[in-house]
Order: C-alpha cells, then structure tokens, then sequence
C-alpha cells in the first residue's frame, strides 16, 4: 500500500538539526505522539504560532498523512524532558526534538480505547518504513518509541495505551522490505511444484522444509511423481 504526503507548513520549528553532540547531525529516532482534537482542527492547531507546538507529520483517522516541518529542520513535539525512560537519551542529554521525527496521530481514542483506524494504521507503517529506509532507523524500542517515554509525567498518555506497539514493530520488522527478486523466485519455486505454499523468503528454513524441498524436487523431477 503507498500513500501521499501532503505539505502542509507549519511555523512552529527551529531551522537545521543543531548538533547535538557537536560532531554529527542525523536523525536518531522517531516520536509517536496523538493529538488532543480531532482533524482539522489538530491540524490549524499545530500551524498556529501561538501552539508553539508542531510534529514533523500528523496522520488522520481517514490515513491522509500531512508533512507540517520539512525532516531536516526541527519541528517542536517533544523538547520538554520530564522524568525519561529513554536510554538513547540517557546517553545523549540533549533536547530530543533536535534528533528525533515526531509523528502525531489523529486523536484515536478520545471516547475510550478504540485504537488507530486501519487506514490510519497503515499510513502510519507505510511512514515508519520510509524513514526508516531513509535515516537508517533501528527497529527496536530505543528508536521508535512514544512520547511517555520522554515526559513520564505530563504525558503518560501520549500515544496511549490503545496504540499498536506490538503490531507495528512485527509489521516493521516482517515482510514489509521484502524485496521483488526474492519473491519472484518463491514465485519461480511455487510453479515448479517445488514448494507448495507462499512463503516469507527472509524466514529462515526449518529442517523439514528444507526436506519437504528436496522431496518435492525428487517426486516430481526424477521419479516423476504426479
Ligand atoms: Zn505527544
């Protein structure tokens, strides 16, 4: 599934990534976050001056993703450090927002816990992999991870409990970067009769399958049987 981003600009940033250590300028991880109202009005609210807030991209519950600060300045999601459970910024020390991508979401769960719609989900996984891919993003929970963890205290609840953690780092980590060639040849192996299933070409191969392979293989090409 792909999707389109749309540019949105909001004031509210700080030109550059200003170094944090003084001697490299990268981006590090992603911030996810979910908004307090509801489309649009999140959105007007991240543009105006007076929020003195932003995110580098927010993502409606109807899956449009919208791109207020450009990657390599500095959106305003989460400078506020209060109480961390962040190793990566434990070892840092320095405002996140210089560092990190914030993502906001469209308030999913304002009248209980009914959690990201799939749209919304998987724009949100379609965005995750493209920066991925692009800054070289560690899929692990050091670098992707919710603003609770940078302010325990006044944000506990962003992005909340209802936000798919575990299905998104199993989706990211799946068979989402697959590439063609290695599909193309499960394809190849499928028409062959050689295996008789799809399968995830990255998954690594049990001894069975490796046997059931080479039975396929002596069935159908030298005993030839049907
Ligand atoms: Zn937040």
């Amino acid at each position: 599934m792909s999707f389109k981003i749309k540019w949105n600009p909001s004031p509210n940033f700080s030109v550059g990534r200003r170094k944090y250590d003084y001697q490299t300028e990268s981006i590090l991880a992603i911030v996810n976050h979910k908004t307090a109202g509801k489309f649009p009005g999140c959105l007007s609210w991240m543009c105006n001056p007076q929020a003195e807030a932003s995110a580098h991209y927010l993502i409606t519950r109807a899956g449009e993703i919208y791109q207020l600060v450009k990657d390599e300045d500095t959106s305003w999601h989460g400078g506020i450090v209060n109480k961390p459970n962040w190793n990566l910024y434990n070892s840092i020390r320095y405002n996140p927002n210089r560092y990190t991508i914030g993502i906001e979401h469209e308030d999913y769960d304002g009248d209980g816990e009914e959690g990201l719609t799939e749209i919304q989900y998987q724009a949100s996984m379609w965005l995750h992999n493209q920066l991925i891919k692009k800054y070289n993003i560690p899929i692990d929970t050091e670098h992707i991870v919710g603003h609770y963890r940078i302010d325990s205290v006044n944000r506990p609840n962003c992005p909340g409990n209802a936000f798919p953690w575990d299905k998104l780092f199993t989706d990211l980590k799946g068979g989402t970067q697959v590439e063609q060639w290695k599909l193309d040849i499960i394809a190849k192996a499928k028409n062959m009769g050689i295996v008789s299933t799809d399968h995830n070409p990255d998954e690594p191969a049990t001894k069975w399958f490796v046997l059931a392979v080479i039975i396929n293989m002596i069935e159908k090409y030298i005993l030839k049987i049907t």
